[in-house]
């Protein structure tokens, strides 16, 4: 059998393996209630209610660098008229969350487990893709349902909009509401690939990146508690982001890391 046969195959099975990723996909219940304003009201106040609860880490040199990575993927998804709000956490928990309406955060823990840009960037686009699926509003939808959405929407309970954003801030042992489920974390991950490629970021990292969450799991869990518990990692989820990857057509300059980076790298360590 001939190299040019091998690679054929190759790029065969990818395809059959990436049909089976956008089927498992498609099943995304996409019920969603909430207006886009209302989503940003619930987020914006959830944010409040977060920031009140976890240390923000505000070295401006770390928070620009992610900004500037998370606008770039944020640009380069389907939904690149909202505002994004990125800040990071001053935690070594390796984890990320959005919250409805654009507002993400990012644990210094996160950017230290990641081995280069590229890693970094696939979570944190996996992260924008929620925002951009509309889990959260979805989620608010399920859980809220059509009576107390319609009350959110007329605007005369503000306290309502307040008990929503304040279920989404409780990071603890509950996180009921960004508990997303299987299909809508392959949605993300399927978005993420496309996010991270369009940006001109190398998709790669984050089949590396969730490799090495695979076997975070298994010998120190308590390293990425939160994030495992949101994200059950699998060999299901690589091999689907895998063959996407390989059913992309051949891009020149993919970059799979940055000096910058490294030097975020080294300053969020250095703490
Ligand atoms: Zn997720």
């Amino acid at each position: 059998m001939n190299m040019g046969m091998d690679r054929t195959t190759a790029r065969w099975m990818a395809m059959i393996l990436l049909c089976g990723a956008l089927v498992s996909c498609a099943a995304v219940n996409q019920l969603n209630l909430l207006s886009t304003a209302d989503e940003v009201a619930i987020g914006h106040q959830a944010a409040e209610e977060v920031e009140k609860e976890v240390a923000i880490y505000d070295d401006p040199v770390v928070l620009a660098y992610v900004d500037s990575l998370g606008q770039a993927l944020a640009r380069h998804s389907k939904r690149p008229d909202l505002t994004y709000h990125f800040k990071v956490v001053d935690t070594d928990d390796v984890n990320a969350f959005a919250l409805p309406g654009g507002w993400l955060y990012v644990n210094r823990g996160l950017i230290s487990a990641s081995a280069n840009e590229s890693e970094l960037a696939g979570v944190v686009g996996h992260e924008v893709a929620h925002v951009v699926a509309r889990h959260g509003a979805r989620q608010i939808t399920k859980q809220f349902g059509l009576a107390m959405l319609v009350q959110v929407a007329v605007g005369d309970d503000p306290s309502l909009t307040r008990q929503i954003a304040g279920q989404f801030a409780q990071l603890g042992a509950g996180l009921t509401l960004l508990k997303y489920g299987r299909d809508a974390e392959c949605e993300a991950d399927y978005l993420a690939v496309q996010e991270t490629y369009a940006a001109g970021i190398d998709p790669e990292g984050m089949a590396t990146f969730f490799e090495k969450l695979l076997a975070l799991h298994e010998t120190e869990p308590e390293g990425a508690a939160v994030w495992f518990s949101t994200h059950p990692p699998s060999r299901e989820r690589i091999a689907n982001v895998r063959a996407q990857i390989a059913a992309l057509p051949t891009k020149r300059g993919l970059r799979a890391d940055s000096e910058r980076f490294q030097e975020m790298k080294a300053r969020v360590g250095a703490k």
